[in-house]
């Protein structure tokens, strides 16, 4: 699959559509025409372009990068998303793309590993996690959305702010390429990402829920002898996650929130000594990180919005909720927003009947599996990661990591939760190609 370029070329509509005017020698934004304006070219703005063509709604997506290139993200593809694309017709496509199957994953305490959840026997047709560069899944997403002709992609071109009339927002400001552009739309989405700068404009403030720790991202490389098994480690005061993505390992090291100077001044050469009790693999693989340059910092955030919406505007992703890292359901989420918000928006936006009542209804579909998502998230975040960091003896599994490791029907349950997530969406029938 190629790499979607920086399109004002998308298409010829497109083309006549997206030109600056020159009124009087002063250039004044030129103005884009869309039935739905989404800012973000992530999992969550990239899903629903796709969704909305598909169906036959006319779609602008603006991503403020000319490409999906970004290291150390969100690269866990769980079942849940598989069978969105299996919905669609695209998952045999989508499993020719490069990728490492995880079908079950392991906890390590101290020396005890322990089994605790089992995806192969998930009732879907991907039953694994697949891990894949995020990158080749949005170009994969980018690159059927461009089928459909009432799609439209305008890479490096960033949201900077929201048009309203009156109380209602009517679409965003953005810079491109060439300069500043209005897009004018029945419906304006924020899927760009936890730091979003259109929820800002909209006034939407998230209620932090607060996250005790941060992560230290860095790769290692993957000998054709080591294990292939992904795992995590919890050993007193440190947690260590690694992923096996094929050539390389992909490391997570969790530190406290706020300790990442800390852990800098200590030195590379502590780091790396920290690191060598934790490894599967020979010891000697942590002196291949030389410099801070290799690893990269992920400050956890968990937060969400009490109210996703606005007249005209609406927040899905990790704009209207960031999640933790535990589990690694971000980019899932993201995707089950996406699909719900198709599912309720597409009949009312081809009619032109689209009221506030339809955007509350994406919410209130969407809030509970986020909130009860989260709640678990942060049970296991401040009662077994926290712990373990702060702990200074040998740790033991908790008890009810315990019982999901000893019975395999137990072992279903963070299959499920992780995998399917709570509340699971599908694309709905009343999807039509055009
Ligand atoms: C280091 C790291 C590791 C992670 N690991 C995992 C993991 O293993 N598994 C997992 O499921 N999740 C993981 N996540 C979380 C996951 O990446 C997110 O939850 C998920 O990507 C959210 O999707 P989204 O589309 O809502 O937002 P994003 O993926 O953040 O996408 C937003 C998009 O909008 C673009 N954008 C931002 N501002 C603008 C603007 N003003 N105008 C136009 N475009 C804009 C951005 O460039 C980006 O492409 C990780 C996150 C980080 C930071």
């Amino acid at each position: 699959m190629s790499m979607v370029e920086p399109t004002w070329r998308s298409t010829k509509r497109a083309q006549t559509l997206i030109h600056m005017r020159h009124e009087g020698g002063i250039i004044v934004p030129a103005k884009v025409k869309a039935t739905c304006c989404i800012a973000g070219g992530g999992p969550a703005g990239l899903m629903l372009g796709l969704l909305l063509a598909r169906a036959g709604v006319d779609v602008v997506v603006l991503e403020k990068h000319a490409d999906f290139l970004r290291d150390f993200r969100g690269d866990t593809i769980h079942p849940s998303t598989m069978q969105i694309m299996d919905e669609l017709g695209l998952l045999d496509d989508f499993l020719k793309l490069p990728h490492q199957p995880v079908p079950q994953f392991t906890l390590q305490f101290g020396t005890e590993r322990l089994r605790v959840a089992d995806f192969s026997r998930l009732p879907v047709r991907a039953p694994f996690i697949a891990m894949m560069p995020q990158w080749d899944f949005l170009n994969f997403i980018a690159g059927h959305a461009q089928a459909y002709p009432g799609f439209r992609l305008l890479m490096r071109t960033q949201a900077t702010g929201i048009i309203r009339d009156g109380s209602r927002i009517c679409g965003a400001t953005a810079k491109a390429p060439d300069g500043e552009i209005e897009i004018h739309a029945r419906l304006t989405i924020a899927a760009d990402g936890r730091d979003s700068t259109l929820r800002g404009a909209a006034a939407l403030l998230p209620e932090d829920l607060g996250a005790p720790i941060d992560v230290l991202w860095f790769r290692l490389s993957r000998h054709h002898k080591d294990t292939d098994q992904t795992q995590a480690r919890f050993d007193a005061g440190h947690i260590f996650i690694m992923l096996n993505r094929g050539y390389y390992w992909q490391c997570a090291f969790v530190i406290p929130k706020g300790a990442n100077e800390r852990v800098r001044q200590a030195g590379l050469s502590a780091f790396r000594d920290s690191l060598r009790p934790l490894l599967p693999v020979d010891a000697a693989r942590a002196d291949e990180i030389q410099d801070w340059e290799q690893v990269k910092l992920l400050v956890v955030q968990v937060n969400r919005l009490k109210q996703w919406w606005k007249p005209g505007f609406l927040c899905i992703g990790d704009a209207a909720h960031a999640m933790s890292p535990v589990g690694g359901v971000g980019v899932n989420l993201a995707v089950q927003d996406a699909v719900a918000a198709a599912n309720i928006l597409v009949e009312p936006m081809r009619t032109s009947k689209l009221i506030d009542a339809h955007l509350a209804a994406v919410q209130s579909r969407r809030d509970w599996p986020t909130r009860a998502t989260q709640r678990l998230q942060l049970l296991i975040q401040n009662r077994v990661v926290a712990a373990a960091l702060v702990e200074t003896d040998r740790l033991k599994p908790p008890l009810a990591i315990r019982l999901i490791a000893a019975i395999p029907g137990l072992r279903q349950l963070p299959a499920r939760l992780i995998g399917l997530g709570v509340r699971p969406e599908h694309v709905s029938p009343p999807l039509q190609t055009t």
